[in-house]
């Protein structure tokens, strides 16, 4: 089966084209992604209504770089994958209408995917993971614990009740005036730093289950910041190394420690625990979810950091399993803003949620 996946749900436009034979390992012929942050940067965030726009101007242009690079035309597909939410509707709208063109002048099937399914399904495409295993997915915009059992079949252990982990990190960032996206800058910060020096807190480490919160460590840090510079009259580079350091070790501690309950409330028999979104990108942060891992037994599975990140390769693929399951939707596929991931099917529709 070889299926032409597009993605569009925020500020990435992407096209791939990926394929898998009866038992062989799939393989990404070809994924193009085009970033809008030049786009956004003077708003200081994504502004939907550019990105709509965007991702209309660019949608077509990606598909034919992305056949082009397959060296496959349209014809060659077997069918046309697209993320039909959640997220922002403008651009999911936008990738909806073009994947169904491109259906309805091809007379391919349609398939709709869960933005959310896509990066699940990642471990599956890049390392051949058996169903069940447990996924975290942390990123700018989402955190939660999923136990993948199917193709459809998710089951959310438990997520951030606030921030997300990527978005704490950007803040961090912005709070001690280092460059955005704020992950790699406080990584490198925090390298050089002490994460002894602060105790920050690890919210809800004191509670069962898996949920998360990421918000308070903001305050803290921004607290800390502000006593330093009230004592001092400003922050040396120790100190941002370490207030950097002292974060990352809070948001290290609380994914990996909501990482072991997840795998005791997990079902029986994981084929692994693995990692999607771009804090999975975080060296100190794989490393104890690494040894959680290690801990249970269980492989751990990272994907390269161009699939943990929004990618049309991702959305192919899972368009291609769902396909190979028999699903596939119709033209009245509809854009979802939110869409949970234990509520699969494009079938249920309506106007979200
Ligand atoms: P989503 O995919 O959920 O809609 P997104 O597009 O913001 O959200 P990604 O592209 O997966 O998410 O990841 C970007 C986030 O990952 C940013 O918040 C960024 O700061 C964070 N990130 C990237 N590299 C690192 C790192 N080394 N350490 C920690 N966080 C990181
Ligand atoms: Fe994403």
């Amino acid at each position: 089966l070889t299926i032409l996946g597009l993605e569009s749900s925020c500020d990435d436009t992407g096209a791939a084209v990926v394929r898998a034979g009866p038992g062989g390992a799939p393989e990404i012929l070809s994924s193009v992604v085009r970033g809008q942050t030049t786009l956004h940067s003077a708003f200081g965030g994504v502004v939907p209504e550019i990105a709509a726009r965007a991702h209309a101007e660019r949608l077509d242009l990606c598909v034919e770089e992305a056949l082009r690079r397959a060296g496959l035309g349209l014809s060659d597909m077997d069918a046309i994958a697209v993320t039909a939410g959640p997220g922002l509707i403008g651009g999911v709208l936008s990738g909806v209408m073009c994947a169904k063109g491109l259906a309805a002048a091809t007379g391919k099937p349609l398939v709709g995917v869960n933005h959310l399914a896509g990066h699940a399904l990642t471990p599956r495409l890049t390392d051949g993971l058996d169903f069940p295993y447990l996924i975290l997915l942390a990123s700018g915009g989402h955190c939660q614990f999923l136990a993948v059992r199917g193709v459809d079949d998710f089951t959310r252990l438990g997520g951030t009740i606030d921030d997300a982990p990527g978005e704490a990190f950007d803040k961090t960032a912005k709070l001690l005036a280092l460059p955005q996206p704020g992950g790699p800058a406080v990584e490198a910060e925090a390298e050089k730093g002490d994460g002894k020096r602060f105790a920050f807190p690890r919210p809800l480490m004191d509670r069962p289950g898996c949920d998360m919160s990421f918000s308070g460590l903001k305050t803290a840090l921004l607290r800390a910041r502000d006593s330093l510079i009230a004592e001092q009259g400003g922050i040396t580079v120790q100190d941002r190394a370490d207030l950097c350091a002292s974060f990352q070790a809070a948001v290290r501690d609380v994914l990996a420690g909501k990482a072991r309950r997840a795998i005791s409330a997990a079902p029986e028999g994981l084929s692994a625990l693995a990692v999607a979104g771009g804090v999975a990108a975080n060296r100190s942060i794989r490393a104890a979810l690494q040894e959680v891992a290690d801990e249970a037994a269980l492989p751990f599975v990272a994907p390269p950091l161009s699939l943990c990140t929004d990618n049309a390769a991702m959305i192919a693929w899972a368009g291609l399993e769902r396909f190979r399951a028999g699903q596939q939707d119709d033209m009245t596929l509809a854009a979802r803003p939110r869409w949970p991931l234990d509520q699969t099917s494009p079938a249920l529709v309506g106007a979200g949620r």
